[in-house]
C-alpha cells in the first residue's frame, strides 16, 4: 500500500503555471485595466487558432456567456429550449433569467450526456435552441444534435464550461453550435478565478455579440473609430473580464497542453487501476466514445446502487481521500420545478446522480494518485 499522504487530498487544486504574476505585472506597467486591452487579445486569438471558431469574446464566466447567448438568440417568456437535467445550475437559469422554459430531456447512461434520441420528442412550437453540455469534456452526439436542430430551425448553444482543449471527430467543443460557453472558473482545466469566453460559430452573430457583451453599446466600433461616438443599441450587460484576469489565463493558455495532458495521465492512471475493480462489480468507469477526445477534466466512478455513498464518502474522508458528487438534478430543485418542465422520464438521471462519485482529478495529484485507486479500492471492497 502506498503510504498515506501527510495531509489530505483536496478534491480539487488550482494549477499554476508560476508565470501568472509576471503577467499580471505586464498588465500592471501596461496601465490598460479594463477589458479588451492587449492580454485579452492574445487571449481570443488563443481561442480562435485553437478551436477554428469565427470569434471569441473573454467574459467574466461561462455563466455570463449563456446569458448573453439568451440574449443574442432573442429569447423571452413563452420560449423553451432543451437541455439535460443533469447539469450546473447556469446552464438553465440563464435561460430561465430572460422568462425562457428550460425543458429537460433524460441523459445517457454511457456518457451521462444528453439522450439525443430523445430531444425529437421535447420540441414544440415554443423550443428555439437546443443547449447540450458535454460533461467531464466528452462530447455529446454532436452530428445527431446539428441534425435534429436544422430539421426544426432551432438554434444549438454548447455549454463546453467543462470542454476546454477537448473534441468531437476533430472538431473543438464549443465550435460546433452556433455559441459555445468556456469557464475558466478555478474548478476547471485553465483557470483564472472566475472567468470564461462566448465562443461564437455563427457569423450573423457576431457583431451583436460584441454589442451585448459592452453594455448593448456599439463601444467596439467607437474604440475601432468606425463610428464617431457610441450610443445604447440593445439590451446588453457589462460581460467583459478586465485585463488582470485576461492576464492570469494568458498564463494557463500559454500551457494549456501541459496542463491538459497531466490531466489525461491521470484520468488514464485511475482508468487503468480500476479495471479489475470493474470486473469485481465494485464501481464503473466512465465511457468515453471513440469520436470524442476528452480533457481529463473529471474522473468518476459509478458506485452499484446497493451501496451508501454518503458512507463511502465519509470513510474515503477518513482516509485523507476527498471526493464528492454533483449535480442534484435541476428537476429536482425548488428553481427547476418552479421555472422548468421535463420532458419524458428522468430515470437515467435520477439513477445516476444517486450513484455518481468524483475523485481528485488535477494537475500535480500525480504523485497521490496511486493512493488514492488504492484507498479507493479498499473502501469499497467493505461495501461489497
Ligand atoms: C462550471 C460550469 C458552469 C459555470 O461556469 P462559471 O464560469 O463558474 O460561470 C456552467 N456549466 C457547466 C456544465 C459547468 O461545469
Amino acid at each position: 500500500m502506498t503510504h498515506r499522504p501527510s495531509t489530505s487530498i483536496p478534491f480539487n487544486w488550482p494549477y499554476m503555471t508560476g508565470q501568472e504574476l509576471g503577467h499580471i505585472s505586464e498588465a500592471h506597467r501596461n496601465g490598460k485595466l479594463a477589458g479588451d486591452g492587449p492580454y485579452t487579445k492574445k487571449c481570443h486569438h488563443w481561442i480562435e487558432s485553437h478551436t477554428n471558431t469565427l470569434k471569441a469574446l473573454l467574459t467574466h464566466s461561462c455563466t455570463a456567456s449563456l446569458e448573453m447567448s439568451a440574449l443574442l438568440l432573442d429569447l423571452g417568456v413563452g420560449d423553451e429550449v432543451i437541455m439535460p437535467s443533469y447539469t450546473f445550475v447556469s446552464t438553465a437559469n440563464a435561460f430561465a433569467l430572460r422568462g425562457v422554459t428550460p425543458v429537460f430531456v433524460d441523459i445517457r447512461g454511457d456518457t451521462l450526456n444528453i439522450d439525443e434520441t430523445k430531444i425529437t420528442a421535447a420540441i414544440t412550437p415554443k423550443t428555439k435552441a437546443i443547449i447540450p453540455v458535454h460533461y467531464g469534456g466528452v462530447a455529446c452526439e454532436m452530428d445527431a444534435i446539428i441534425k435534429i436542430a436544422e430539421n426544426h430551425n432551432l438554434s444549438v448553444v454548447e455549454d463546453a464550461a467543462q470542454g476546454v482543449m477537448a473534441s468531437y471527430k476533430g472538431k473543438s467543443l464549443g465550435s460546433i453550435g452556433d455559441l459555445g460557453a468556456y469557464s475558466f472558473h478555478e474548478t476547471k482545466n485553465l483557470i483564472s478565478g472566475e472567468g470564461g469566453a462566448l465562443l461564437v460559430n455563427n457569423p450573423e452573430m457576431i457583431e451583436r455579440a460584441e454589442i451585448i457583451r459592452e453594455k448593448g453599446t456599439d463601444r467596439k466600433k467607437f474604440s475601432e473609430g468606425i463610428v464617431d461616438k457610441y450610443t445604447w443599441q440593445e439590451l446588453g450587460s457589462s460581460y467583459l473580464p478586465g485585463e488582470i484576469i485576461a492576464a492570469f489565463l494568458w498564463a494557463q493558455m500559454l500551457e494549456a497542453k501541459k496542463i491538459t495532458s497531466k490531466r489525461i495521465q491521470l484520468w488514464q492512471t485511475y482508468h487503468s487501476a480500476f479495471i479489475d475493480a470493474e470486473n469485481e462489480g465494485l464501481l464503473r468507469r466512465p465511457i468515453v466514445p471513440a469520436e470524442c477526445l476528452h480533457n481529463g477534466h473529471m474522473y468518476y466512478i459509478l458506485l452499484p446502487r446497493r451501496f451508501d455513498r454518503s458512507k463511502v464518502i465519509k470513510e474515503l474522508g477518513e482516509n485523507s481521500v476527498n471526493a464528492i458528487f454533483h449535480y442534484i438534478p435541476l428537476h429536482q430543485s425548488p428553481a427547476g420545478r418552479k421555472f422548468c418542465k421535463i420532458s419524458g422520464s428522468m430515470k437515467v438521471t435520477d439513477d445516476i446522480s444517486g450513484r455518481i462519485l468524483r475523485l481528485p482529478c488535477w494537475a500535480g495529484l500525480e504523485d497521490e494518485v496511486n493512493y488514492v485507486v488504492e484507498t479507493t479500492i479498499k473502501v469499497l471492497s467493505k461495501f461489497k
